[in-house]
């Protein structure tokens, strides 16, 4: 059954840029047009920045540099001084990260709306005018000259009538987790797990199910660990019910594996246990926009280089397996076969930004324009830093004419995101 449901909505909101989405991509976006002086709206879901890292506790950020250049330059530099990432490690203190993001949001003079979420979008002419939006004063609108779609699932650009590719060819995504965290580990006796380990816990019947593949937990605080532990497969990140389902599955698990680290890995995990499990579902891989280019495994590994290409990147190709022994034998295979020597880099074009149905919209982080093996390098965060930075900076650009992305300046781009850090070799 269906019905009209129609009503007057009031324009709350008329800016130059609106940033949907609050994740890695989101904040690099608001922070970087903001600091260029527009007047920036974000909103986010939740109530707090950060996306996955801080809602589902995905306990550890990818590297920022490939052994020779810090490739993530500009805010992901910000960032990684502002974590201390050269004293504590790529371990995510959540509660910092949640702060420091905040200060660096606010100190831009991005304005901002926490429990706002994107509903619907109103689109003339391949222009999308309006985002309406869901929050507790009500239904409204916000009125922007350029758009971006940070939300990981690509929301936006969905709404809007751009097409989008997910998961496999037959629309299979990747394992999400649901990531949590862990207390009272002694960090000094814990020892690297090995697979004889993992036997013995299948052998005695631990798990419901037999996973190969085990990320594993990052040190987040003095006895604090980070879990990205339990895999939940075959969601549909764009169904609720899918979703819903995963998460019950997700703390079901939960208990199995702190039987395993307790019991089976013992040592300075003997006495751990789950604290808290995240609020949002730890969400790998859902749509992938389809933009004016499609960044695709060919590039990763003829490490390409682009005229228009707003950043470089190196992280390998990850595509989390099947439980079975089998696909995470293939899965290693891919993952080092395909590693790039230190001082590697594939570029990003900005093409990929740029949906290709859509005038006055750019898309970054996890949902920008890929094939499903390039999706799985550059959804880490310190990519995303990139991509959201270069939609921040061309966004401001598109919006000091006619809002149209496609006619940016790819050189004035290109400079400009030199001029803040970013890693652009001539
Ligand atoms: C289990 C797991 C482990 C990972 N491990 C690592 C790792 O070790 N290191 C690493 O660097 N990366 C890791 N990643 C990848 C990385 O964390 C994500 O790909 C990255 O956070 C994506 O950033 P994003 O900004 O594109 O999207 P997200 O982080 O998903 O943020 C999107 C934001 O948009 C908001 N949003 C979505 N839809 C709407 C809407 N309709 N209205 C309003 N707001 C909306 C959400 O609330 C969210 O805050 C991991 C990911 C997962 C799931």
């Amino acid at each position: 059954m269906t019905f009209d449901y129609g009503k007057k909505i009031e324009v709350r909101y008329d800016v130059d840029v609106c940033v949907i989405g609050g994740g890695p991509a989101g904040v690099a976006v608001g922070f970087t047009a903001a600091s260029q002086g527009a007047r920036v709206l974000m909103i986010d879901s939740n109530g707090f920045f950060g996306g996955v890292a801080t809602a589902a506790l995905v306990p550890a950020f990818m590297r920022f540099a490939n052994g020779d250049v810090f490739l993530s330059g500009g805010i992901g530099r910000e960032i990684y001084d502002a974590c201390e990432i050269e004293k504590y490690g790529t371990g995510i203190r959540v509660e910092k990260l949640k702060r420091i993001y905040d200060n660096m949001v606010i100190e831009s003079g991005c304005d901002f709306l926490f429990h706002t979420n994107l509903i619907d979008v109103v689109v003339e002419n391949g222009f999308v005018k309006y985002a309406i939006v869901s929050a507790k004063s009500g239904i409204y609108a916000i009125k922007a000259k350029v758009f971006v779609d940070a939300t990981g699932d690509g929301d936006l650009c969905a709404m809007a009538g751009n097409p989008y590719e997910m998961g496999d060819e037959d629309g299979k995504c990747m394992p999400a987790t649901l990531c949590s965290i862990w207390v009272d580990i002694d960090w000094d006796n814990v020892q690297k797990p090995d697979s004889r380990e993992l036997a013995r816990a299948f052998a005695d019947g631990v798990f419901t199910q037999e996973d190969y593949h085990l990320s594993g937990m990052w040190r987040t605080g003095e006895h604090l660990g980070g879990g990205n532990i339990g895999h939940c497969y075959n969601v549909v990140a764009t169904d609720e019910r899918s979703l819903t389902q995963a998460m019950v599955t997700g703390r079901k698990i939960l208990p199995e594996f702190e039987k395993y680290y307790r019991e089976y890995l013992g040592g300075g995990y003997a006495n751990t246990s789950v604290a808290i499990s995240g609020s949002y579902l730890g969400v790998r891989e859902s749509r992938r926009i389809v933009g004016e280019y499609v960044l695709n495994e060919e590039d990763y590994v003829k490490r390409a280089s682009f005229d228009d290409e707003i950043g470089r990147y190196y992280y390998p190709i990850d595509i989390h397996p099947d439980p079975s022994k089998d696909s995470y034998d293939k899965f290693l295979q891919e993952f080092h076969g395909l590693r790039y020597q230190p001082g590697e880099s594939y570029g990003i074009p900005y093409r990929s930004l740029v949906p290709v149905k859509l005038a006055n919209v750019l898309v970054g982080g996890r949902c920008i324009s890929t094939d499903k093996k390039m999706q799985s390098s550059i959804r880490v965060m310190p990519g995303c830093y990139i991509t959201g930075q270069a939609c921040g900076m061309a966004s401001v650009l598109a919006a000091n004419k006619d809002g149209e992305t496609r006619n940016v300046n790819i050189r004035e781009l290109q400079d400009k995101l030199r001029s803040i850090g970013g890693y652009l070799p001539k």
